[in-house]
């Protein structure tokens, strides 16, 4: 697993075997906070062994971004700390999760072990949390899910974004407008960099240009799929739409990026379809 060192006791640590998923360990005079937990058990304990042996104190605090097993499969490994979130990921976790969790476990045996812990401290606006001479604004970033949300550490300005700012936004679970409007919220935030939930660390003179070429990205593919489901065209003409042509570059986290991009063409296509069922109808009578 990749280990990096962000600032002074801020580290993150990124899948090797999970599209490159992000998890961030803030060590303060009072014990540690836990950004994100892994999917698998293996590199979860690899990121708790790290927070005992550098630490100055036990693991207090677990942040789950969003509710995706990606994010918080790893919760129960850290028994000691106290896990945080927005309440609809702890709603989330608790309708949906045991039955994801159970089909998880059918398809990957190094699941077996893991059990579902969801957030027991939630919030719904903005919410602080002080430790060890930290302060850190956890705030709502929706549009990914709708219980998205970022992470900022005071005075270094980092965030962690989780999957509010990814390489490629992905929207299937979510809404493209919300997702805009949260990109333009985390550049209003302006921080000094930022930690998206999968692949590298954003640079504060990056970050203009990526957002940018995000919305531009939501806005091509909106406007392309709107166009093909208008015209009536079958679903296989998505294929035309490619990435590059949306403004996005084919390669990062290992070229998944193109999977993330399918998944919203198709999950557009069919949400326009469904919108555009009733007058279709009304057309033909
Ligand atoms: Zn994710």
């Amino acid at each position: 697993m990749r280990r990096d060192r962000i600032a002074e006791d801020i580290y993150t640590f990124s899948s090797d075997v999970y599209a490159q998923v992000v998890s961030g360990v803030i060590l303060t005079s009072e014990g540690s906070i836990v950004i994100d937990t892994l999917p698998f058990p293996e590199e979860t304990r690899e990121v708790l062994a790290f927070a005992r042996e550098r630490g100055r104190g036990p693991v207090r605090y677990v942040i789950n971004t969003h509710h995706h097993s990606d994010h918080t499969n790893g919760n129960y490994i850290y028994a000691e700390a106290e896990v945080i979130g927005h309440r609809l990921c702890r709603q989330r976790m608790l309708t949906q999760g045991a039955r994801s969790l159970a089909d998880a476990k059918r398809d990957t045996p190094e699941l077996n072990e893991v059990e579902l812990r969801a957030p027991n401290i939630v919030f719904e606006h903005d919410m602080f949390v002080h430790l060890g001479g930290r302060s850190l604004l956890i705030t709502p970033l929706p549009g990914h899910t709708d219980d998205s949300i970022g992470v900022m550490i005071e005075g270094d300005r980092i965030l962690f974004s989780g999957d509010a700012v990814l390489p490629v936004p992905h929207i299937v679970w979510g809404d493209t407008d919300e997702t805009a409007r949260t990109l333009r919220a985390v550049r209003t935030l302006k921080p000094e960099s930022v930690i998206q939930g999968h692949g590298d660390l954003l640079l504060k003179g990056e970050l203009a240009e990526e957002i940018e070429s995000s919305i531009h990205y939501l806005e091509s593919i909106t406007t392309r799929v709107r166009e093909l489901v208008q015209n009536g065209a079958p679903q296989a003409e998505l294929q035309e739409i490619d990435i590059e042509s949306c403004g996005k570059s084919r390669v990062p986290l290992d070229g998944l990026v193109q999977f993330l991009h399918r998944d919203n063409l198709a999950a557009l296509y069919s949400r326009y379809l469904k919108a555009s069922n009733p007058k279709v109808r009304s057309q033909r009578r």
